[in-house]
């Protein structure tokens, strides 16, 4: 669970494009505000590393599609049946998008310029996210 003393924030791969465009949308308050919260620290710390993966994050932890039980780490994503063999895939695939790796460790701010301007150049990284149901939001984002 990330606190603003770390120094490295966990974020699954498909992540990436979710902190882009998040305009306040969620499953509940507790991961609005988590997200809000995440974002915040990307955008404003300078010495802030992203270990980037390709599983359950920092994010998924306020989430109530993650799996509950405690003490199990990582969580598994139940959006829906194969959710999390679909979105590990997703992860994958925006990963090598940005020529990244899963276990890399890389400057928030860095990765987040980086795929900021990737997105704007590329509108085709959308066919990556697939039929996630905030894709209208994001695609009308970054026209
Ligand atoms: S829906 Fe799944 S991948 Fe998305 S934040 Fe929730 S647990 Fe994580």
């Amino acid at each position: 669970m990330y606190n603003q003393k770390q120094k490295t924030m966990k974020i699954r791969g498909h992540h990436l494009l979710c902190i882009q465009s998040f305009k306040g949308f969620g499953y509940n308050q507790d991961f609005i505000d988590n997200m809000y919260k995440l974002i915040d620290a990307i955008k404003s710390s300078n010495d802030l590393f992203l270990h980037i993966v390709a599983e359950c994050d920092d994010i998924c932890l306020y989430c109530p599609h993650a799996t509950s039980t405690k003490n199990i780490f990582p969580k598994i994503c139940l959006k829906d049946d194969n959710s999390e063999i679909e979105l590990r895939k997703m992860d994958l695939n925006v990963i090598n998008r940005f020529n990244l790796s899963v276990g890399t460790k890389i400057k928030a701010n860095k990765v987040f310029k980086l795929v900021q301007t990737e997105i704007r150049k590329d509108k085709d990284i959308f066919k990556i996210c697939g039929s996630c149901k905030w894709i209208g939001i994001c695609i009308n984002k970054h026209k």
